[in-house]
């Protein structure tokens, strides 16, 4: 064969890559025509109430802007099993691409995708309480919102997201940090099964003995498995909580960084109580503020928690208030209609590494104060010994951690496209100054969380490299053909890794 000069060998390649995009938008197209044959009334397409109603309803407006070629709204576990099988081999020569989605809190095409089919299981949203009460059975697109409604009043309650709007699926495979999590761990910790729909179409519960490894791979696993439809997740007794946001002046922020340290590192944790701290600029203003939790009823602070409430503050809504209105008061301070950007790292418990945070934090944001909508904050998020000890039956190797860790959570907000490179490439810059301060002062923790990480980053490698050895194990034995490896691109991939 006669040898190809590098721009016609460019040029070969490009049109390969766009022959298999259109080859894929075909497949896509003809794909979504089977499927409204096969699930009447679920399907629907550009220009309809549902595709619009299903597509404003993303968190990120990036995510509302990639438009599939349809949308499998399911109503049953049996719906989405006929939609993997429609979509995948042999009923397709080679699997459609398609995206997963619960609650639509992911970013960067995680749960949407353009010209592929989107599987939306937000009508998969019920929530029902064992005869017992021991456990109760979610739907994986119910949001945390529709189960505290039902929880509360039975004073119960579960791990699950500190949002009303978060979907009860991203989160739930993903970790789960929440109010509850130094009573009993993360919410992938207090799942007894799930019900999922495998790459071939079969459904299966992964409580059975003979799912065990799947059972285990899952919980920190996101959506390389399967679609899991329903969630088992056993309740815990709780009679009322106390909470709010107290927001603070930003000259407090050495009494902050003192009690969210003092407070991680603890020996003596109060299992109730939860604080996250943040410090943001939006708005013109640059503050301090405090996401505090206690899980029992009381109506004024705990002992514990009165090292934040005693520093002064600019106002404050704590209360006593049901788990539903402390989520609720986050949900409303996260709006959907935004561009959004997150990232996320981990460190040890560290005063010193946390100045050094901040102050990396306050020199990145002014140049950017005059962009429209915008937010600029990081969180610290602790994850003293009580949670870590209630860790392990998942993924995410953080149960012999025997130091207190804490969570960075840096988040971007912001309004228009014409200002994503500017916000994310200062995001980006920060993460990684952030990253490689923490590692020069020998604080950086490997784990990256997936619920917050950014699609530059390695999640699910920061497992490490056993645990991800065995998730790929996992996947080629219930998924032979890597469907959910190839074909569901939005996420992070058991690839990603080096090893
Ligand atoms: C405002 C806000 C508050 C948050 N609060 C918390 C918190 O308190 N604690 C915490 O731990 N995290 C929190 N998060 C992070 C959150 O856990 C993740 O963003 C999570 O992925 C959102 O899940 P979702 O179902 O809403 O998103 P989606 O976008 O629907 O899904 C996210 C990912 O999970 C996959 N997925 C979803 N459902 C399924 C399923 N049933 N089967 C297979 N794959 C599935 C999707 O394909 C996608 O890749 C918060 C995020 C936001 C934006």
């Amino acid at each position: 064969m006669a040898s190809l000069s590098p721009v016609k060998l460019l040029f070969l390649y490009a049109t390969i890559a766009v022959g298999s995009t259109l080859q894929h938008r075909y497949a896509a197209r003809d794909c979504c025509a089977t499927l409204s044959k096969v699930l009447p009334g679920r399907v629907s397409f550009k220009n309809s109430t549902i595709y619009d109603l299903s597509l404003s309803s993303y968190w990120a407006e990036q995510e509302t802007q990639l438009h599939p070629a349809c949308i499998v709204n399911a109503l049953t576990t049996d719906d989405v099993s006929k939609a993997i099988h429609i979509l995948t081999p042999p009923y397709q020569a080679a699997s459609v691409p398609f995206a997963v989605r619960a609650g639509g809190h992911g970013k960067s095409g995680a749960s949407n995708i353009q010209g592929g089919v989107v599987i939306d299981l937000s009508a998969l949203n019920s929530v029902n309480i064992s005869h017992a009460k021991r456990t109760v059975t979610i739907g994986a697109g119910a949001k945390w919102g529709d189960v505290y409604k039902v929880l509360d009043p039975l004073g119960l309650t579960v791990p699950g997201g500190r949002s009303t709007d978060v979907g009860v699926g991203g989160l739930s495979l993903a970790g789960g940090v929440s109010y509850l999590a130094p009573r009993v761990g993360l919410a992938v910790d207090q799942i007894v099964g799930v019900q999922m729909v495998l790459a071939s179409g079969k459904v299966v519960n992964t409580h059975d003995r003979q799912y065990a490894d799947l059972d285990k791979a899952i919980r920190g696993g996101s959506n390389n498995f399967g679609v899991a439809t329903e969630f088992e997740v056993i309740c815990t007794a709780s009679n009322g909580s106390y909470g709010g946001v107290i927001y603070y002046p930003l000259n407090t922020t050495e009494q902050q960084l003192q009690a969210i340290h003092n407070f991680t590192a603890d020996t003596s944790y109060d299992e109730n109580a939860t604080a996250l701290l943040s410090f943001g600029y939006s708005n013109a203003e640059a503050v301090a503020l405090n996401n505090i939790a206690y899980v029992s009823p009381v109506t004024s602070p705990p002992k514990k928690l009165r090292q934040f409430t005693e520093i002064p503050s600019l106002f404050s809504t704590l209360r006593a208030a049901t788990i539903f209105e402390l989520a609720n008061e986050t949900a409303a301070a996260s709006p959907h209609g935004f561009r959004q950007a997150t990232f996320t790292l981990t460190f040890y418990n560290d005063l010193a590494l946390m100045h050094e945070v901040f102050a990396l934090w306050n020199s990145t944001y002014p140049p950017l104060a005059s962009i429209k909508g915008l937010s600029f904050s990081f969180s610290l998020e602790p994850l003293p010994r009580a949670i870590l000890e209630k860790t392990g039956h998942d993924m995410l190797n953080l149960q012999d951690e025997s130091e207190p860790l804490i969570l960075y959570l840096l988040s971007a907000t912001w309004q228009n496209s014409a200002d994503d490179d500017a916000v994310y490439s200062s995001a980006l810059n920060l993460l990684q100054t952030t990253e490689r301060r923490a590692e020069a002062m020998k604080k950086l923790h490997p784990f990256q969380y997936i619920g917050y990480a950014d699609r530059s980053q390695k999640p699910l490698a920061s497992y490490g490299e056993a645990n991800m050895r065995f998730m790929r194990r996992v996947s080629q034995k219930y998924d032979p053909a890597q469907v959910f490896q190839r074909s569901v691109p939005g996420g992070f991939k058991l690839h990603d890794a080096d090893w």
